[in-house]
């Protein structure tokens, strides 16, 4: 049976231990018509800085997808940073 390692302590979780699969999904959000200084978004601007971008700069940074195994004690921190009783909106 392979080892289990837990994705954030990096400890071993011994097999027949209680362990904690865990997938995260980050999806970059931009509100690009409502630009940071509050101004009117110019559209010519928000090409030139689209050109600037690579496909793959653009893939990493909208979605990004971890996952992996939490021992019981780092899934209880992952908790805690979430909020326990938080859910998917
Ligand atoms: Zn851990």
């Amino acid at each position: 049976m392979p080892k289990r390692t837990c994705l954030h302590c990096e400890r071993e979780v011994p097999n027949g231990a209680p362990y904690f699969r865990v997938a995260v999904a980050l999806q970059g959000e931009s509100d690009v018509l409502a630009p940071a200084d509050g101004g009117e978004a110019d559209p010519a601007e928000l090409l030139k800085q689209l050109e600037h971008l690579d496909e793959a700069e653009l893939e990493a940074g909208v979605h990004e997808e971890l996952g992996g195994v939490l021992c019981p004690s780092c899934r209880g921190e992952l908790r805690a940073f979430f909020g326990v009783g938080r859910r998917v909106q």
